[in-house]
């Protein structure tokens, strides 16, 4: 098998532990490849904010979320060890932007985690299922154990 070329970390900034960035790192130093960081800010405004045609505020709380999430994974940089590692972040349906980002960038895998909390038939989260039914390449999803991120 040819060796992977591009590693998409679906990266949800959940407190504690990332075992999907530390995966996809790995893998990305093994198989030589780039790596990419990728956080998905899904900010859904109140309906106020969102039909307000005066005070956009609903643009700037996103605004301020996306520019918390540049930071963020610019922190997991001094961590990952992966030189040219970059680090993206989009607004939107997480599942759907992972699957845009992957076929627009040529991405060969992408890591997501999954969580084991809801037992094996809803093992897959909406998000990890959602990629798997829709991307374009290979998609590893890796064990998030119970008291690492949201559980
Ligand atoms: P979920 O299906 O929401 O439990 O999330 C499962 C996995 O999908 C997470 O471990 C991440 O790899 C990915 N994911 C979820 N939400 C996001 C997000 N907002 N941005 C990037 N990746 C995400």
């Amino acid at each position: 098998m040819e060796n992977y070329r591009h590693i998409l970390a679906a990266v949800d900034l959940a407190p504690g532990e990332d075992p999907v960035t530390g995966r996809a790192a790995a893998l990305a130093r093994q198989y030589g490849a780039r790596l990419s960081l990728l956080h998905v800010v899904e900010y859904v405004p109140p309906l106020d904010l969102a039909y307000d045609p005066v005070v956009p505020m609903g643009v700037d709380i996103e605004n301020q979320l996306m520019d918390r999430a540049r930071a963020e994974l610019e922190k997991r940089l001094a961590w990952v060890g992966v030189e040219g590692t970059q680090t993206h972040v989009e607004a939107g349906s997480p599942k759907r932007e992972i699957v845009r980002f992957a076929r627009e960038h040529e991405v060969d895998l992408i890591v997501v985690g999954t969580h084991g909390r809801h037992g094996l038939s809803l093992l897959l989260g909406a998000t990890a299922n959602g990629v798997l039914h829709h991307a374009p390449c290979d998609v590893l999803a890796v064990r998030i154990p119970e008291e690492a991120g949201d559980g």
